[in-house]
């Protein structure tokens, strides 16, 4: 089985995703998703190669939490995990610790993954997401632009592809709509 091939920096990253020098690339909220469906959504179980290994902290060395998958193309999906074992204290928001992973699965054969035994390996609810391009520079300007022109609620706006860590910003899992409306 070919090993998954870990997405090693920004650059790499960027230059798979569609679209991102002109315009800000929303992921907005599509509505409940299938949990072992093959399409950009959070939560559910990874779509994987065929007995794939669970990713498991460098920091503590527990299983790492499925949060998203991001289908980038018709040949390429970016699977994104992060520990929650003992949050905050792996350093999983670091891009560089050994708290995340980033892993980059080539499409064709993908199954569903056998998800470990532990609270913190799946999120709560399984959401699809849509990623929009919107014609404005960074997140907070296109996330209002993008609510003005559709008149759909900011809180549907579940994060941004690309761009850079603000200092100082508290960030949180992702969560729906859903349940940001609770
Ligand atoms: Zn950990």
């Amino acid at each position: 089985m070919p090993r998954p091939r870990s997405v090693t920096g920004p650059a790499s990253l960027r230059c798979r995703l569609p679209r991102l020098s002109a315009t800000t690339d929303l992921l907005i909220y599509s509505g409940p998703a299938v949990a072992e469906a093959e399409v950009t959504r959070t939560g559910g179980v990874p779509s994987a190669p065929a007995g794939f290994g669970w990713p498991r902290c460098a920091a503590c060395g527990g299983p790492v939490e499925f949060v998203a998958q991001v289908v980038l193309d018709a040949s390429a999906i970016l699977s994104i995990f992060l520990c929650q074992n003992d949050p905050g204290l792996c350093d999983e928001w670091d891009p560089v610790s050994g708290g995340n992973r980033a892993l980059l699965f080539r499409r064709g054969d993908l199954v569903p993954a056998l998800v470990p035994d532990g609270d913190e390996t799946q999120l709560a609810e399984v959401c699809g997401i849509e990623v929009r391009p919107v014609d404005a520079d960074g997140y907070e300007e296109a996330r209002g632009k993008w609510s003005a022109e559709t008149g759909r609620s900011e809180a549907e706006v579940l994060g941004v592809v690309g761009g850079a860590r603000r200092r100082g910003c508290r960030t949180t899992r992702p969560r729906c709509a859903r349940s940001a409306r609770r």
